[in-house]
């Protein structure tokens, strides 16, 4: 990218907001920035592009709000490993990205900061897909060159199937989670949307480092490890689950999946049909270890240590906090209801334990579908598995803001059913990308690779395009 272009696109950044409120906050001085590290030398290896940063990352030169009420005069005193990285190899950040609040959410219509919308529908409100949703609108209406956001259950991979963009989840532990805002810390992954595959290698050599201020950040040694075993080939063996092939989809998405799959073909790898019976239980796992991780995360945000202080006392009623936690919109509320919910004494064993022990036995099942090792659990692969998985990665298009608002009143839970594609390999901690079959169409499939396969998956996803 010039340094010209790089220019005439900051000063259209104000207009590109204005129509689909893909920004919390922009950065005043990305202008100066970019000027100063152009006459920088020698050469960084991320000079002259533009990024935008989801707003659950801290940043010391700007607002972290979370989309939430409760954060949205936060200002943070340290910078997130991630933002440290990518501002030594040269990126500007142009703002902060918006997002379902919390990260809680599937369409970006949940934020404080009001919807986003989907560039790729100038003339009708659509839904650009969250919970990433201003960083999947930022590079869907060229305002950037990349984006950063997060991905617990699929906001990464959703967002970049509706707006036809590269949307990568790596593999979880390989990117820095310091001053990334917990939602469900045991999935919470960062992802990088872009429109080229080469600008997200870029980026991800940049972030995939160990980072001794991250606990769940993957050492040194099994770094090392997976480069030992990282040998990409000319032909690979690629898994349809059955589980994730459903009924009744979209025409256009069928078109899309089937394309790729020629593709695929025609590039010398060879399809198969796999089955990981525990596939089918993961949004129900999903959907009772996430809330229970964020009730116990969001117990900060009291008004005291962290979150917004209302003008009347904390204590009514005998009620301690109502009046700071009502901030939070109701998407939120009823997840941290959910969550405690989960954790009380009487469903602890029903519902929470039960929901791990299908999460280990999902990741075994995982295990057994791959040829290549796991380095987390020991397995040493299975000879007669496959390299890859494909799926669908949304169940839809993107659908008009008002249909999707009246699906999400009637009843809350339908949104949930958009991450049934997404949610098994975070809870197996898997890379995943979604891939844009069609350019300019939100058409997207995803590609899944075991643990740490994420350069083979990334140079797999390159030739889909
Ligand atoms: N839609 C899912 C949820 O609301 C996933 C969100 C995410 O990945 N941050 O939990």
């Amino acid at each position: 990218m010039s340094f010209k272009s790089a220019i005439s696109r900051l000063e259209k950044l104000p207009l590109i907001q204005k129509q689909y409120n893909a920004f919390t906050h922009l950065n005043p001085n990305c202008k100066e920035l970019l000027i100063k590290d152009v006459s920088s030398s020698p050469k960084k290896s991320l000079t002259n592009l533009l990024y935008g940063i989801k707003d659950n990352i801290a940043t010391s030169d700007m607002p972290t709000s979370c989309g939430s009420k409760v954060l949205h005069n936060y200002q943070s005193p340290f910078d997130a490993t991630i933002v440290e990285l990518l501002e030594s190899a040269g990126a500007i950040s142009v703002g902060k990205t918006n997002l379902d609040e919390f990260g809680m959410g599937s369409g970006g219509l949940f934020s404080h900061f009001g919807p986003t919308k989907n560039p790729l529908f100038p003339f009708q409100d659509t839904v650009v897909g969250g919970s990433s949703s201003g960083s999947a609108a930022a590079v869907a209406a060229d305002a950037v060159d990349f984006s950063i956001g997060t991905d617990t259950g699929g906001s990464v991979r959703l967002p970049a199937a509706y707006t036809s963009l590269f949307g990568f989840k790596p593999s979880y532990g390989r990117i820095s989670r310091f001053g990334v805002i917990a939602y469900a810390q045991s999935m919470d992954t960062v992802g990088i949307f872009s429109k080229n595959v080469s600008i997200i290698k870029s980026v991800f050599d940049v972030l995939d480092k160990h980072d001794k201020k991250d606990p769940t950040s993957l050492s040194e040694n099994l770094r090392g490890k997976l480069r030992q075993l990282s040998s990409p080939q000319s032909s690979y063996k690629i898994g349809i689950p059955q589980e994730l092939l459903q009924d009744n989809m979209p025409l256009e998405l069928q078109d899309g999946f089937l394309l790729a799959l020629e593709k695929l073909e025609a590039n010398g790898h060879e399809i198969y049909g796999v089955s990981i019976p525990q596939m089918v239980n993961s949004l129900p796992i999903y959907y009772t270890l996430a809330p229970a991780e964020a009730a116990s995360n969001l117990a900060r945000f009291d008004g005291l240590r962290y979150g917004y202080r209302d003008d009347v006392a904390d204590s009514r009623d005998d009620t301690l906090f109502a009046p700071t936690r009502s901030a939070f919109g109701d998407e939120v509320k009823s997840r941290i209801v959910l969550g405690n919910y989960n954790l009380c004494s009487e469903s602890f064993n029903n519902h929470y334990i039960k929901a791990q022990r299908l999460r280990v036995d999902l990741i075994n099942e995982f295990d057994n579908t791959f040829t290549h090792p796991n380095i987390l659990t020991g397995f040493p692969g299975n000879q007669n598995g496959v390299d890859f998985l494909i799926s669908f990665s949304s169940i839809n298009l993107p659908p008009a803001m008002s249909d999707y608002d009246s699906d999400c009143t009637s009843n809350p839970t339908n949104s949930y059913v958009n991450d049934v594609f997404t949610t098994p390999m975070s809870l197996a901690g898997l890379p995943a990308i979604n891939v844009p079959v069609m350019a300019s169409n939100p058409i997207g499939i995803q590609l899944v690779g075991q643990y740490g396969d994420d350069s083979r998956l990334l140079d797999l996803a390159a030739e889909l395009l």
